[in-house]
């Protein structure tokens, strides 16, 4: 039997989920968002294989193990197995010769949630083969494989903020995303120096980013874009914000881009505020942001906007989605001492209303993707 050199054979990795503070479908229009990594994480576990197989294992339930070639096509590897298909994928088709592997993911990050579940894994596994493999690629290029692992052997036309905020996240920082420049800059954000708590409410109703709505926004941006002659509506900031909408006529168009241009200045003023050191001024930011996506973007539903609407009843300073949508996630920003009274008031509308019990915790800003030490 050959004996692989030590320390060669496996590692051991994990990236954390996020939650976005704010600027939402802003990232494939080239724009700008507010990530945070948080404290849950996925963790892989790769040792390779040298007969051109990938055995893929997960402790989610429901997750049945898969078996396959390290080469399959996109298509070939469906269910939750193609997520981690599609990241050998990705570094092969980009010139790396990644072997075979058995590869265990265990992770904290809910699924469905609107926290990134999927890139977390994506994630943990490509820093796992780029450290066991010694490819030293960066950051930036492990975010821009994992996006083409979700967008073409996944399928779900995701951005790149998601691997952003998981490869780059800092505790103590909120993570200022500029999808144009693929630049990620921390930006201070001590929540409980200032006494605030941040809020996450899961309400339990899972989309589909495969589904049709998240596509179906993306396309209207780009036949907007395509209309207005720009390369992406990033490039549409200050003034010309007004001329843009008014020479777009048809009504959910205008919507939509009316949403991507206002967001992305409520990230840049968010930024500012968080700079100056008054994170307890951003809630109205927040809210807006909601109000944006539900009226303007469509992409909120029932429960997030009832989540909300609790959240800032009860003393939250700002309430929003945050995920792509059509169910998930919402967070409130809250005065430390009015965080228990946020979930408790959010669980008993949803009781009241009949909608099933949402998961209710707090996050903070936590670190990026990384190598476990006890690695040998
Ligand atoms: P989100 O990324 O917001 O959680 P997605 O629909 O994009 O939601 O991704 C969720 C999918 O990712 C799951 O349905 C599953 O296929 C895969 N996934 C996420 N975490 C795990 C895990 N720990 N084990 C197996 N599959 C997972
Ligand atoms: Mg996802």
């Amino acid at each position: 039997m050959a004996i692989p050199a030590a320390g060669l054979t496996e590692r051991t990795g994990s990236a954390p989920g996020r939650v976005n503070l704010i600027g939402e479908h802003t990232d494939y229009n080239g724009g700008f968002a507010l990530p945070l990594a948080i404290p849950a994480r996925a963790t892989a576990r790769v040792r390779s294989r040298d007969d051109g197989v990938i055995v893929a294992a997960s402790t989610a339930p429901g997750a049945e193990p898969a078996r396959f070639a390290v080469d399959s096509a996109p298509g070939e590897v469906t269910g939750w197995a193609a997520y981690v298909a599609g990241v050998f994928w990705a570094l092969r088709d980009a010139g790396h010769d990644v072997p075979g592997a058995d590869v265990t993911i265990d992770s904290t990050v809910p699924t469905g949630a609107g926290l990134s579940s999927s890139h977390a894994l994506e994630v943990a596994v490509a820093v796992t083969l780029n450290d066991l493999h010694g490819l030293g690629l960066d950051r930036t290029t492990l975010a821009l494989l994992v996006q083409r692992a979700e967008n073409q052997y996944v399928g779900a036309p995701t951005g790149t903020m998601d691997q952003m905020a998981s490869l780059y996240g800092q505790e103590g920082h909120v993570i200022l995303f500029d999808a144009t420049s693929m630049t990620a800059q921390p930006v201070p954000c001590d929540l409980p120096a200032a006494g605030l708590s941040l809020v996450v409410v899961d309400t339990r109703v899972h989309h589909e980013h495969t589904g049709g709505g998240y596509g179906a926004r993306r396309a209207t941006c780009e036949e907007a874009a395509a209309l207005l002659g720009v390369e992406t509506l990033r490039e549409v900031q200050g003034d010309a914000v007004d001329d843009v909408l008014g020479k777009l006529d048809d009504d959910v168009m205008v919507r939509r881009v009316r949403h991507v241009l206002t967001e992305n200045a409520r990230v840049l003023d968010t930024v500012a505020l968080l700079r100056a050191g008054r994170a307890d001024e951003i809630g109205p930011l927040l809210t807006a942001s909601h109000a944006s996506m539900r009226d303007d973007y469509d992409i909120t539903v029932a429960e997030v906007d009832l989540a909300v609407e609790v959240a800032l009843d009860a003393g939250a300073l700002g309430a929003r989605m945050t995920g792509g949508g059509f169910g998930g996630s919402v967070i409130a920003l809250a005065p430390a001492d009015a965080a228990d009274r946020v979930g408790d008031a959010v669980r008993s509308a949803f009781d009241r209303h009949g909608h099933a019990s949402p998961s209710v915790f707090t996050v903070r800003p936590a670190a990026g993707a990384g190598i476990e030490e006890n690695n040998q």
